[in-house]
């Protein structure tokens, strides 16, 4: 580990941050193996919750809820799913919230997804799911009607209510050509369909998260803002994730890391870099870090005992 550590703020005093996760169900069954032992490392250090993403177009769906699902049963980790619902009609949508329901999931991440890029005549479905906004309150929906439908489901559902979580974009979203001020409405409308707490797209200073907060703090927005976080260990990595995102490493940052040839060096570099950022916005009062781990684990521990987030039970 490179970085000094920093006494522990998970059992420090009444501010215990949170940690999560967020993990990509394998593309191809032969990835499966790699995929649990790096989810099993990663729930060895008892986050608060592990998210999962699910593609835009829903082409991950029965991946994502196999993983979900093994995570329900064999381990003792909070899974939240991501549901995303661009293109796909209100039937399939309420589908998909059903089968997840029924495997046991309570937790969501509600998102558009984004529209595929490399298809310029696509057009959404006529009768879609077109935002978030719409699949929060669609989400609540399909718990209301299998509520009123079974009072079993009824009663489960009071002892262990839904909670939905969005994005949010503290720099805009360059996918979606939105600045900050926009995001930050979005963020109002999403708590007033019923949001549960946001969590944030990564960015690389201190000072996007905290001006984003205070922005959305002045404008109504009271929902717990946890800030994700990338460990900042690869220029490759760092490189695709632009070209998904549309958030760009600082020049200083990517010149640096590829000054280093030594993977290891590197990584240190990197993790030094996230470790100071996660710092930085845990002293200005995030509730907790989410990880972007894509699915490696050492990053994602080495930054969290960096900050000294890393419980005691963790490989
Ligand atoms: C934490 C996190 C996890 C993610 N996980 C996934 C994942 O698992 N799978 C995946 O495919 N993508 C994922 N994404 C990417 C996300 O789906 C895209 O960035 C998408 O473009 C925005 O999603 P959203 O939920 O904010 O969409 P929305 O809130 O629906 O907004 C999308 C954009 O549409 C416009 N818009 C739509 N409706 C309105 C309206 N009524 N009024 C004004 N503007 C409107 C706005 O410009 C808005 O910014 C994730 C992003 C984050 C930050």
């Amino acid at each position: 580990m490179v970085a000094e550590a920093h006494p522990n703020p998970r059992h420090n005093g009444h501010r215990r941050p949170t940690v999560s996760f967020e993990l990509m169900p394998p593309r191809r069954p032969d990835a499966a193996p790699n995929f649990w032992e790096t989810a099993q490392k990663l729930v060895a250090a008892r986050p608060d919750f592990v998210s999962v993403t699910y593609g835009a177009g829903g082409g991950d769906r029965a991946t994502s809820q196999q993983v979900l699902s093994t995570l329900l049963a064999g381990t003792p980790v909070l899974p939240v799913a991501h549901l995303t619902c661009v293109g796909a009609s209100r039937e399939d949508v309420s589908e998909v919230i059903g089968d997840f329901l029924e495997s046991g999931v309570r937790s969501f991440l509600a998102l558009r997804g984004d529209p595929p890029r490399d298809q310029p005549d696509w057009r959404p479905a006529s009768d879609g799911i077109h935002s978030s906004i719409e699949l929060v309150r669609l989400l609540r929906q399909v718990e209301n009607a299998r509520c009123e439908a079974d009072p079993g489901a009824a009663l489960r559902g009071a002892a262990r209510p839904l909670t939905i979580a969005v994005a949010t974009f503290p720099t805009g979203n360059p996918g979606a050509g939105t600045t900050r001020e926009q995001e930050v409405r979005r963020l109002v409308e999403k708590q007033e369909a019923g949001a549960s707490f946001a969590i944030t797209q990564l960015f690389y200073e201190a000072s996007a998260y905290t001006d984003f907060v205070a922005a959305a703090r002045a404008a109504g927005v009271t929902i717990p803002i946890l800030a994700g976080v990338l460990p900042t260990t690869e220029p490759r990595r760092l490189r695709r994730v632009e070209e998904l995102t549309g958030v760009t490493p600082p020049t200083r940052l990517l010149a640096e890391l590829d000054n280093l040839d030594d993977p290891e060096a590197q990584h240190a570099h990197g993790i030094a870099y996230s470790v100071r950022l996660a710092r930085e916005v845990l002293d200005a009062g995030a509730p907790g870090l989410h990880v972007y781990t894509f699915n490696k684990h050492r990053p994602a521990l080495d930054l969290l005992e960096g900050v000294g987030l890393l419980a005691r039970t963790a490989a």
